[in-house]
Order: structure tokens, then sequence, then C-alpha cells
């Protein structure tokens, strides 16, 4: 299964099974499309965290299609 992380620094789209460069911060791990982008990271990793955990909405609806199994289901009976 292929899941695709935004570059907390750029907005870009990065995949973690191509990408080398990450930096792990208060226990998440975060992927960057470049070493700039990372020391970027590093130099102040709070402001980008913010904007990371505002895009972190879009896995929402992952959740709510893992809940659609559970409609399928209850219409299966
Ligand atoms: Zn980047």
């Amino acid at each position: 299964m292929t899941t695709t992380i935004h570059d907390p620094v750029c907005g870009m789209t990065v995949n973690p099974q191509h990408s080398t460069i990450s930096q792990l911060y208060k226990g998440q791990i975060y992927y960057f499309c470049s070493p700039l982008c990372k020391s970027m990271f590093e130099r102040e990793p709070e402001k980008y965290v913010k904007s990371a955990e505002a895009e972190s909405e879009q896995g929402k609806p992952m959740l709510l299609s893992g809940g659609g199994k559970t409609w399928q289901n209850k219409l299966m009976k």
C-alpha cells in the first residue's frame, strides 16, 4: 500500500518509500523533498508542525471510509 505524505515545509507531496530525508520530532516522523527543507524544519520545527496538524485533517476522510464498511455490513444483514 502506497502512502504519500506532505512535506511540512513546502507542502510538496513526498513518497516515504522514495525519500530517505526524514526527521523524527516529538514522536512523529516527517518526510522532506530535499535536505534544504529538512534543514529549514530543524531550524523552526514548531512553525511547520503547526501547519502539518492542519493538513492532518485530510486523514479524516480515511477514517470515514473505514466507517463506510460498517455501513455496508449493516446493509448486508
Ligand atoms: Zn520540500
